[in-house]
């Protein structure tokens, strides 16, 4: 048995005079001092499920604010371009060759398109929806969330309705 003026604060080495305060960091008790009880919940009030402590740069990341034009990247071409393209192509009785002439692209580049071993860049992709009068991409979610009629930031019920579906 240790006597209590023994006792030293665990996180700050100095000699405990009376009672210590028992505290819990990081699911652990210690026994520490007056002063540094407030670094800890006391240990009454413990919690079955340890609490970090939320770093403070990972607060002032979450505090930053997106760039504006965030979701104007984000047009998602369409899974099945290739087909669409070659179908479109091909319904207009269009090579490759002629279709590369026509959007002034290079056949080979067509071809690996139309294979989906490449995603058409934004300027390809315009010049072949406007010369074959298709549409390779999709709407976007902001894009489907304007035209449900409101143009506010998610909420978590927004969230949990795209998920229902
Ligand atoms: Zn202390």
């Amino acid at each position: 048995m240790r006597e209590m003026s023994d006792r030293q604060c665990e996180i700050c080495g100095a000699d405990i005079s009376g009672s210590p305060e028992r505290i819990v960091i990081d699911g652990s008790v210690l026994e520490v001092c007056k002063s540094c009880a407030r670094f800890g919940k006391p240990e009454d009030k413990w919690s079955p499920v340890p609490r970090k402590i939320v770093p403070v740069e990972r607060s002032f990341r979450v505090q930053k604010p997106k760039p504006r034009d965030h979701f104007r990247d984000l047009v998602e071409v369409v899974p099945d371009y290739g087909n669409i393209i070659k179908n479109a192509r091909e319904s207009m009785n269009l090579s490759l060759e002629d279709l590369a002439l026509r959007i002034k692209e290079k056949a080979s580049l067509l071809r690996k398109i139309e294979r989906e071993e490449l995603v058409p860049e934004d300027d390809v992709r315009k010049k072949l929806e406007k010369e074959l009068k298709i549409k390779l991409t999709e709407e976007t979610t902001e894009e489907k969330l304007k035209s449900r009629g409101g143009s506010k930031v998610l909420t978590l019920g927004d969230i949990a309705n795209i998920r229902k579906r």
